[in-house]
């Protein structure tokens, strides 16, 4: 077979991946690879939308409610830049064709969402926003992408990367790339309840960790409060924050608002301290909690959050008048791999970051809601920006070997689900030293046994977790240690 050898070779179909596609010269050979189908991302599952200054005066409130949500862990100048060019960007996805939601004479509807001070979240398809927006980004999409086709390595040497390893049709082959860019998500599948992607399972990280690539904030990981985690499927629903935006409130069995109690913001309080509150308040009374939707008539939720609607029906719920069993499950990893402004992971050349898997410092602590797509825009475009300032005619290459350690072996299904719960119990909501140290233990000893090289991958990456939570003795943002403050 010919070696394959592109311009820019992009890891993932996710907004990130395929905006940072979007925005690079058609002249340039691009290839995208995706683990499984396209649309098997987070993106194509956001429902929420994108938060974005609703007019100039508005940029700095969007800059102070971000760096209030991040718990003043945020990098300014990231977050500076994320509102500042936000508008630019939906601007521009407007001019290239997107409809987003408008009132009847056309103006675009902007709905609120928890810790943002005004109405900021513009939103598509009610409550489909994500799937709006990657099926738009696909249908405009100029470059081929290679389907079910998983990045297993990068061929890394001497501080500078050549391209990536991967797994496709039972085949282990090198692809090489003057550029590339990891846009492969966050970590969801690391924990037990989680509302991501089944694709989403901290390869990349854990690869770049292999390479002594530095990860930031690996610590900083955000727990939904509103998940419907009944059933058995491994991605659990989410339950939009906008429902609660809209006046969908959180009760007890016995119809309680109790979430005041924990915060004066009751329902709008930040994600974290709901999820935390649900959590304690679950543990403490052991009574089941409910998202109450009778704020909403039936035409109208139909309409707004149709996602919801019908896949609530699916499974034998009838909203809006029933309550839903709601849980916090993991959704979101505001750590990542550290990168510049411009996407540029430090000390490897010709390798970036972008999305989810990146760490800019833009949500610090603790995201505000509908910050990521909006990232995902924002830096996607940077990251194209630099590769087209600097991409070269002369192609440097080397050739790199096409062994590949076993990626799966025979006990790691098992192991996998071990870690899944050890994550989820001890590396989650609510952290403890004494947990956090069994946690790692049990995690160094799974590294000893004879796995493959995909849960290896993951098993660092929960290892980087854990270490992370434990040189944080103080809770901040997401970031929660027991000991120290009672609910
Ligand atoms: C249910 C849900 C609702 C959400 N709602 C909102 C919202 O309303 N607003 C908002 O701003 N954010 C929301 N988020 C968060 C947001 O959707 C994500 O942060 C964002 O979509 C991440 O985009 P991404 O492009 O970085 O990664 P993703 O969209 O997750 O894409 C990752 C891609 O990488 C590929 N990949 C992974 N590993 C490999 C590998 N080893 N080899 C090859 N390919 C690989 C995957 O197949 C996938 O194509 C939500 C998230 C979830 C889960």
């Amino acid at each position: 077979m010919k070696t394959p050898y592109y311009d820019v070779l992009i890891i993932g179909t996710g907004i990130a991946g395929l905006h940072t596609a979007l925005s690079l010269p058609t002249s340039l050979r691009v290839l995208i690879v995706s683990k499984d189908y396209a649309w098997e991302c987070n993106t194509f599952y956001a429902q929420g939308g994108i938060a974005v200054a609703t007019h100039h005066d508005d940029i700095a409130l969007h800059v102070k409610d971000t760096l209030e949500a991040g718990a003043g862990h945020c990098n300014k100048e990231a977050v500076t830049v994320l509102c500042t060019e936000g508008p630019v960007v939906i601007q521009e996805l407007i001019e290239r064709g997107f409809a987003f939601d408008c009132d009847e004479y056309g103006r675009i509807l902007y709905t609120k969402e928890a810790a943002h001070s005004t109405n900021r979240i513009v939103h598509a398809g009610g409550d489909a926003t994500g799937r709006v927006v990657h099926l738009f980004m696909m249908e405009q999409l100029f470059f081929p992408i290679l389907y079910n086709t998983q990045v297993t390595d990068l061929l890394i040497e001497e501080g500078r990367c050549y391209g990536v390893r991967v797994f496709h049709a039972d085949k282990i082959f090198n692809i090489y790339a003057q550029k590339v860019v990891i846009a492969s998500g966050g970590v969801g599948s690391l924990y037990e309840y989680h509302t991501n992607a089944r694709t989403v399972s901290a390869d990349m990280q854990g690869i770049c960790l292999s390479h002594g690539i530095a990860l930031a904030d690996m610590e900083m990981m955000q727990f939904h409060p509103t998940a419907f985690v009944l059933g058995n499927a491994v991605r659990k629903q989410l339950l939009s924050e906008s429902l609660r935006g809209e006046g969908a409130q959180i009760v007890d069995e016995d119809g309680k608002r109790f979430i005041f109690n924990y915060d004066e913001r009751g329902e709008l309080a930040p994600r974290d301290i709901v999820s935390r509150a649900i959590f304690d308040y679950k543990h403490k009374t052991h009574k089941e909690v409910y998202l109450d939707l009778s704020a909403f008539s039936e035409e109208h939720f139909k309409q707004r959050f149709p996602s919801i609607y019908f896949n609530m029906k699916n499974i034998g719920y009838n909203l809006p008048y029933q309550q839903i069993p709601i849980s916090p499950a993991f959704h979101y990893s505001m750590g990542g791999i550290h990168t510049d402004l411009s996407g540029q992971v430090p000390h490897i050349k010709n390798l970036y970051a972008v999305g989810e898997v990146a760490h800019t410092g833009v949500h610090g602590a603790n995201r505000l809601a509908s910050n990521s797509l909006l990232e995902g825009l924002v830096f996607s475009k940077r990251v194209a920006s630099d590769i087209t300032n600097t991409i070269k005619i002369d192609k440097e290459i080397i050739y790199f070997s096409e062994s590949e350690d076993i990626l799966i072996q025979e006990k790691d299904k098992e192991l996998k689900n071990e870690l899944r719960n050890l994550m989820w119990c001890h590396a989650g909501i609510l952290r403890e030293e004494k947990n956090l140290e069994k946690a790692l233990n049990r995690v160094k000893e799974m590294l000893e046994l004879p796995i493959g090289k995909l849960l290896k991958l993951r098993l660092l990456v929960s290892r980087e977790i854990i270490q992370s939570a434990l040189t944080r003795k103080k809770s901040l943002g997401a970031h929660y240690m027991k000991e120290e403050v009672s609910l």
